[in-house]
């Protein structure tokens, strides 16, 4: 009997255990991505250089290619009883039909909370897949933004925004949520109310 190895990964002691993670190959996956955030990206970096994690997510990149992906995906997350799934540890949704197939298992599988962090709202196609997730309840989607990206014209209902700041720049009117590299963490916060994250491993990618 071949071995059955699960879609998921369980979520460490300091990103939460409660949380399960999907990830796919960065970069290749990432049609919006830019040079600010392939510069500050943690999954190009420490434990993601090992063989073991690359393969890994090149296993799971071929996986989504499967007929089988959306209904395996939507058994794991059943049977594990999942509260929490983070879509995406890295990677990101790298095409409409690939998105559309989260959009199915969040549809089936109502109970877990899910959330998001994309680049990929710069591809229209793939756009219009996220604003229908981000309306499900169920969908916690964030749109990623730096000083490359600009700032979206119109951010869909459910959807805020992260903006990744590398630079002493001022984060836009409209980020909901900054994300600092470690050399920013001093800066004072440049709003009031503002929440503001130091990027780490265990934090976001995007
Ligand atoms: S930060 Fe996100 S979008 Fe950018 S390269 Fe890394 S995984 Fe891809």
């Amino acid at each position: 009997m071949g071995l059955v190895r699960g879609l998921l990964i369980q979520g460490n002691s300091k990103v939460g255990e409660a949380i399960n993670l999907w990830g796919l190959p960065a970069v290749t996956t990432c049609p919006g991505m830019t040079s600010v955030c392939q510069g500050a990206c943690y999954a190009l970096r420490s434990r993601f250089r090992f063989q073991t994690v690359k393969d890994r997510l090149a296993w799971n990149l071929e996986q989504t290619e499967r007929d089988d992906f959306c209904g395996r995906m939507a058994k794991e997350i059943r049977h594990k009883g999942c509260l929490v799934l983070r879509v995406h540890s890295s990677g990101d949704f790298f095409n409409p039909e690939y998105a559309e197939k989260w959009l199915w298992i969040m549809k089936k599988v109502p109970k877990p909370r899910y959330y998001w962090y994309s680049r990929s709202w710069r591809i229209a196609e793939i756009a219009e897949v996220l604003e229908k997730m981000a309306a499900l309840k169920q969908v916690r989607g964030w749109h990623g933004i730096d000083s490359e990206t600009g700032t979206p014209q119109n951010v869909p209902k459910g959807i805020r925004t992260a903006y990744l700041q590398v630079d002493e720049d001022t984060p836009p009117e409209q980020a909901d949520l900054v994300f600092r590299v470690r050399r920013l963490r001093k800066l004072p916060r440049p709003r009031i109310g503002l929440t503001v994250l130091p990027i780490c491993p265990n934090e976001s990618d995007k």
